[in-house]
């Protein structure tokens, strides 16, 4: 971040410098064809019009010598701003390879994409994306030529909901009305309130497009009715208020945040919520999770790595790339499942490696389970964290 805001009031001091540079050499361009203009004109006056006619006078000499002169200053003056303001661009290109990183060879990882199955998942996420952005064709290119199939079935879900996107993005909101009505029983279960924010929307649109059909407006204002949440019904208070406005417009009314291009966004936001929970989706595409959390990862990571080789211990984290040497925060938002991570051997588990359950309700993981059953003689094992004593086959994976 601070390296955004250094690279920007670089940027921005050049485009100052740039924008005052092209309004003194415009001054003096125009000044300098007007000079020229002139002495054109001082030329042709003096000059015989045709070779009948006898020479006029004699040309002022010193004010052609004048104009040109100055032309040429014009040009130098030009000439050097625009070195000036070159040295500036390419100090900003300084700035840029100073302030960000563009060497992450450091942190790569390039074995976690060898093999065709995660070469496949890295397609899939890659596919999914373009489907969500309604870029089925790009999508379908990506699935031939990596010699993939997606179920059909799958890429269905995506291209109703761009539909639907589109539709509200044209502030159209029927497709998004005949979708809620068709899922209105789940809808209800998650207390939505997609079906209200679309209804309202769609009363707004009356009143901004016919002010004139006041009877239509009021039809209109029934669907209403079946909102009887308090909110609800004090915001539909508000919106038969504006209808005192029909005739001046709710531009100049009080109640002109009613036409905010936000509440466009909003419904599109709080759609898109409500169809990716009953698809059973992610609001967010896997591919986009894994980049906004790449962001946030790597300065750390290559923070990290560089306090570990100031220590000469860079080796550690060539060693163990499976694993990430920090604990990554993550924003509430990208936390899907829960972690466990050993007491014993501060681990955190894995596949291979699960949590497992003693019969005191002590969890540790499999590896420290093994050590301990193989560092006793006796068939039993003893709790690290109490009296206890079971036999290591009784622990039971935990699935978390
Ligand atoms: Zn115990």
């Amino acid at each position: 971040m601070e390296g955004c805001i250094t690279v920007e009031s670089e940027l921005s001091r050049i485009i100052s410098k740039f924008e005052t540079q092209k309004k003194i050499n415009e001054r003096n361009v125009d000044e300098s064809i007007q000079i020229l203009e002139n002495a054109k004109a001082e030329l042709l006056a003096r000059s015989p019009m045709d070779t009948d006619e006898p020479v006029r006078a004699t040309p002022n000499t010193a004010f052609i010598r004048q104009a040109t002169k100055n032309a040429k200053d014009v040009a130098g003056k030009v000439s050097t701003s625009h070195r000036e303001l070159h040295a500036g661009v390419s100090r900003l290109g300084k700035v840029i390879d100073k302030n960000f990183t563009a060497d992450f060879n450091a942190i790569n990882c390039p074995e976690a994409l060898l093999g065709k199955e995660k070469l496949d998942h890295l397609s899939q996420a890659i596919v999914e994306y373009l489907f969500r952005q309604g870029l089925l064709d790009v999508g379908n290119k990506l699935l031939e030529e990596a010699h993939m199939q997606m179920d059909e079935t799958k890429a269905r879900p995506f291209v109703e909901l761009n539909a639907i996107l589109v539709s509200l993005s044209e502030h159209n909101v029927a497709p998004a009305l005949q979708w809620t009505m068709e899922h209105r029983e789940q809808l209800e279960q998650r207390h939505s309130v997609l079906e209200y924010k679309l209804h309202r929307l769609q009363f707004i649109e009356l009143i901004r497009r016919f002010p004139h059909d006041p009877r239509a407006i009021l039809e209109y204002s029934r669907h209403f009715q079946r909102f009887r949440c308090n909110d609800q019904i004090k915001d539909v208070q508000r919106l038969m208020g504006s209808l005192l406005f029909l005739n001046q417009g709710l531009e100049k009314s009080p109640y002109r945040d009613l036409i905010s291009q936000d509440l466009w966004l909003d419904v599109s936001e709080t759609f898109t919520k409500e169809a990716c929970a009953l698809l059973g989706l992610s609001m967010e595409s896997p591919l986009t999770v894994c980049v906004k959390m790449g962001c946030r990862a790597i300065p750390m990571l290559l923070g990290i790595r560089h306090a570990m080789l100031n220590h000469q211990v860079g080796d550690i984290l060539n060693n163990s790339r499976q694993e990430l040497p920090i604990e990554v925060d993550v924003v509430p938002d990208y936390l899907y499942h829960s972690r466990f991570t050993c007491p014993i051997l501060r681990q955190q588990s894995s596949e291979k490696n699960p949590p497992m359950r003693l019969n005191c309700g002590h969890v540790i993981s499999k590896d420290a389970l093994m050590r301990l059953s193989n560092s006793t003689k006796s068939t039993k094992i003893k709790c690290p964290y109490c009296p206890s004593e079971q036999s290591a086959t009784d622990a039971k994976r935990i699935h978390l």
